[in-house]
């Protein structure tokens, strides 16, 4: 009577369920190749398994969209983080690097009895408040083509964090003594963006 085989894989030892086409070793259930639905492979244990082009690239792309997520949260880009200040608020107060001038203006109409009768006038308001310019990132344009096809295209924008910063980053556009907010459309550099702040404020006059 032969021993039953035993997993091999991690010198687990446990009864084994299977045998591994590719390595040959005995695998046990928990040691068993398995999808994201659960599906079970009768052949394969899981390590072989992690290491197939497909689970290599789910893999890389998960951990990107991780990486992304944690970068987003920086900045407090995702709903549920917009009531407090972001942690690239927190650490460019910290860091002692003075905020410059943001501007923005907003333009609101009004139907307005004048002279010659009611006609609309156009209202410009510019409102001032600070922040710290973190670099050129690349911002996403849409628009539309001559035939009315949506477009985009994506450039280096120059970026901003408000203070106070509840509300994530901005394009801005130099204007005056600092800077006007711009309105773009989409952010797509959390990523090098986090990183900018990391390194300006990591080495500056308050950083003990
Ligand atoms: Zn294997
Ligand atoms: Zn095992």
């Amino acid at each position: 009577m032969s021993q039953p085989a035993v997993c091999e894989v991690n010198e687990c030892g446990v009864l084994a369920v299977g045998r591994c086409g590719t390595c040959r070793r005995p695998f046990c259930s928990t040691h068993q190749a398995r999808d994201g639905s659960w599906k079970q492979y009768v052949d394969l244990c899981a390590p072989c398994f992690a290491k197939t082009p497909e689970q290599v690239a789910r893999a890389e792309s998960d951990a990107w969209r991780k990486r992304e997520y944690a970068a987003k949260h920086f900045f407090n880009e995702d709903p549920g983080f917009h009531a407090e200040p972001s942690l690239a608020h927190e650490a460019l107060l910290a860091s002692g690097l003075k905020p410059v001038s943001i501007y923005s203006v907003s333009i609101s109409q009004e139907y307005r009895l004048g002279l010659f009768g009611r006609r609309w006038v156009q209202n410009e308001e510019v409102t001032r408040c600070e922040g710290w310019v973190i670099g050129e990132f690349d911002w996403r344009d849409d628009g539309h083509d001559r035939d009315g096809n949506a477009i985009y295209h994506v450039s280096k924008v120059l970026t901003v964090v408000l203070h106070p910063a509840a509300r994530g980053v901005l394009s801005v556009t130099r204007y005056k003594d600092g800077y006007l907010i711009t309105k773009k459309h989409d952010f797509k550099d959390y990523l090098s963006a986090e990183v900018a702040v990391k390194e300006m404020t990591r080495f500056t006059p308050n950083s003990g």
